[in-house]
């Protein structure tokens, strides 16, 4: 199998070229083509050299991440599921707010931490994502929306919220974001990217010292040891006096602040005592907390709270200082729990079925219909 193109960073490809026998320069012209003019095919390279050209096009892989099923919600949410080289495939979302559209991209074939939230984690751990399959995911759906949607439809953030967790992944994931990051290519600024962490304390304390600085989201879920416990089997191993001495190494550029994931269960985490706890943790100024109410799944052990709940919390945080937002739920309607398209499709087994739009029983109804037919 050869390697991916979109596993190179810009150092290395200029590296490779010169290695063997070609002109470092070409590097900067090839990823101009790659990632600003969206040209695949080596062969439509005019400004590079024939033999560079048939080099990368003899040894590496140009080919992209196969869109094996889309969806577009009502609210403009568009999920998609894409397939790797060796048939695996992960969910990708792209979320549109204000004049941002975000990428929500997964890390890992399925995930090991098993919080007891998520679908995603019923899937246990397949394997961790090269480089270039998180670059990727990128690169096939701002690919398809070009073709599918119009070169507006441009988009702007990432988060590594996807399925999988990102700092499991470390070194593919630091090598993914500086690819993103790079001046050369897409050129991503470090604001434009947030890594999302259950709470992997020995690689948060490695974020300080060689993760490229994007903006960092802890999944918290709650300020007590017990509760967050049973939602995130994880904080058994780094419970929350642990995260929070490695989240204290890490330095904050000025106005700058964590977010905390705050997900609302219903009298999991929702009640006075939770409220206490959460404004005694976190700093207010360092801080941003982001509730999201949970979203209910065919078989989820946890329950939504009322809204008069969910506004009481958000009312009791604001009270206390914090920048307290609600998330509210995009593409209800196309399974946006993590992980749930992922099973679907699986179910029916339809990954087979590469070419046209494929029917997934229990969405067909309202995301199909919802599909843009451009
Ligand atoms: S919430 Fe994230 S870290 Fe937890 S099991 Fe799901 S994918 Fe893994």
């Amino acid at each position: 199998m050869k390697p991916s193109f979109f596993d190179l960073t810009h150092g290395e490809l200029k590296d490779l070229l010169k290695e063997n026998g070609f002109s470092p320069f070409g590097a900067t012209q090839i990823f101009d083509w790659v990632y600003k003019k969206w040209v695949f095919d080596p062969l439509e390279w005019s400004n590079v050299s024939k033999g560079a050209k048939e080099f990368l096009n003899t040894n590496y892989d140009m080919s992209l991440l196969k869109i094996v099923w889309n969806g577009l919600s009502k609210d403009g949410t568009r999920k998609f599921l894409v397939k790797m080289i060796d048939g695996q495939t992960v969910e990708t979302v792209a979320i549109p707010a204000r004049e941002r559209l975000t990428l929500c991209v997964s890390s890992q074939v399925g995930c090991a931490v098993g919080c007891t939230f998520c679908h995603t984690a019923t899937q246990g751990l397949k394997r961790h994502l090269k480089p270039g399959e998180v670059v990727g995911q990128y690169i096939a759906i701002q690919d398809w929306l070009n073709k599918n949607v119009g070169p507006e439809e441009k988009l702007t953030n990432i988060v590594y919220m996807g399925q999988g967790e990102p700092l499991h992944n470390y070194e593919n994931m630091k090598k993914a974001t500086q690819i993103f990051m790079q001046e050369n290519g897409l050129n991503l600024g470090q604001r434009r990217i947030t890594l999302s962490t259950s709470g992997l304390v020995p690689a948060i304390e490695k974020l300080a010292i060689d993760f490229p600085p994007v903006n960092i989201a802890i999944s918290l879920h709650s300020a007590r040891n017990d509760v967050r416990t049973e939602l995130m089997p994880i904080n058994k191993v780094y419970d929350l006096e642990r995260l929070f001495t490695a989240i204290k190494q890490i330095p904050l550029k000025a106005h700058r602040r964590i977010t905390y994931e705050y997900l609302l269960a219903a009298d999991m985490n929702d009640t006075q005592e939770d409220v206490d706890a959460l404004a005694k943790l976190l700093n207010p100024k360092e801080s941003k907390i982001n509730l999201i109410p949970f979203n209910e799944f065919p078989g989820s052990k946890y329950k939504r709270p009322s809204e008069a709940k969910i506004m009481w919390f958000l009312d009791q945080m604001i009270k206390r200082g914090f920048t307290c937002t609600i998330r509210t739920t995009k593409g209800s309607d196309i399974l946006a729990a993590c992980g749930q398209l992922k099973s679907e499709f699986e179910k029916v087994n339809l990954w087979k079925k590469d070419s046209g739009p494929v029917v997934i029983p229990s969405i067909a109804s309202s995301a199909l219909q919802n599909q843009t037919p451009r």
